[in-house]
């Protein structure tokens, strides 16, 4: 089956067309990041305003690559939830267009969920798996029994992972978004100081990142008031070892307890270099293997949307036209 997948939940306006659930034909990514940039993050209506720009010709784009037409689809995906209101409505009627232009059926898919089916244009998933998941909105452990059963183990309490890294990469100063700039950056300084790590209950698989952001901020305006300065480089590289720490210990921790067979990483924060790397050292010793897509299924794309709804429409799960954009979708339900 080939599959058009629509991704357009934030700021990327994304279309792929994927042949039996792991063949790549077309991935095309139209960022937004220069418009909201110097706003310092998204902004909505801007966002939708792109999309509603963008979507056709990045639909054109995607089957021009694959060398297509709309007669070679099977079925439409398309991410309905979570995100922005606005913009995932734009990539909703897109695809209700399309299916009823071309009498296609029509896949609603989990933006979280795609994240973690990203893994399976890598390799085949098996079960039971855990996933890491770690985005600009989210923070997760999610437990898989089989395709489309998910169970959240843990979540954060508060600021997400990649909400951290943007938060304290504005307090330096850096564009957004900012991940990939302290990623950078603590590759280039030493984990110097003492940051704190939110381990939480003992038995908890829950996070909680504001305090380690106020902490860096406190830290900064403290060394500002002394007159001292403190190398970003440095601040960035104890940041960032104070919640690679964190994500990987309690990741390491459940992988074991429910003895799965595979540990996935997905979402924005898992292009990170430190990491990808702390993981991959830990799980050289455990047996349970660790998958990790390549950089560009990491943050927002259509790929992974196709790859989870590939499954979807394996199992027939398909969409009315009643389809609506729903930004508070919960990936358990
Ligand atoms: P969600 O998926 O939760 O709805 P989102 O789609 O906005 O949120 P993603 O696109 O999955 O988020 O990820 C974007 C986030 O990933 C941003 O916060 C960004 O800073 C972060 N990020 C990207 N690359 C890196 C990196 N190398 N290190 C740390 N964070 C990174
Ligand atoms: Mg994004
Ligand atoms: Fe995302």
């Amino acid at each position: 089956e080939i599959i058009l997948a629509i991704e357009t939940s934030c700021d990327e306006t994304a279309v792929a067309i994927l042949k039996n659930g792991t063949e790549l034909l077309a991935n095309i990514v139209a960022s937004q990041i220069e418009s909201h940039k110097r706003f310092g993050g998204v902004v909505p209506e801007i966002a939708s305003r792109h999309h509603v720009e963008a979507i056709t010709v990045v639909i054109d784009e995607a089957l021009e690559k694959a060398e297509m037409t709309m007669d070679d689809i099977t079925a439409i995906a398309v991410t309905e939830g979570p995100g922005l209101v606005g913009a995932l409505l734009v990539g909703v009627n897109a695809a209700k267009a399309l299916a009823f232009a071309h009498d296609k059926p029509l896949v609603g898919v989990h933006h979280i969920a795609g994240h973690i089916y990203a893994n399976r244009l890598v390799k085949e998933m098996n079960f039971p798996l855990l996933s890491l998941v770690v985005s600009g909105g989210h923070t997760e452990l999610v437990y898989m029994k089989e395709h489309g059963d998910f169970e959240v183990i843990g979540e954060t309490r508060d600021d997400a992972a990649g909400e951290a890294y943007d938060k304290v990469a504005r307090a330096l100063s850096l564009p957004y978004p900012g991940g990939p700039h302290i990623d950078r950056l603590a590759h280039e300084g030493k984990a110097t100081l003492n940051l704190p790590r939110a381990w939480l209950e003992s038995d908890s698989y829950d996070f909680s990142f504001s305090g380690l952001k106020s902490a860096v901020i406190n830290v900064l305006h403290n060394a500002k008031q002394r007159g001292e300065t403190i190398k970003d480089e440095d601040l960035a590289a104890s940041f960032q070892e104070s919640v690679v720490e964190v994500l990987v210990n309690k990741t390491v921790k459940a992988a074991k307890e429910y003895e799965v067979k595979q540990v996935l990483l997905a979402g924005g924060v898992a292009a990170n270099k430190g990491l990808r790397k702390q993981l991959e050292e830990s799980f050289k010793t455990i047996d349970c293997e660790l998958i990790i897509p390549p950089l560009s299924l990491c943050t927002d794309n259509a790929a992974m949307i196709a790859a989870a709804g590939s499954i979807a429409y394996q199992k027939g799960k398909f969409a009315t036209y009643e389809l609506n954009a729903n930004p508070g979708l919960s990936l358990e339900s």
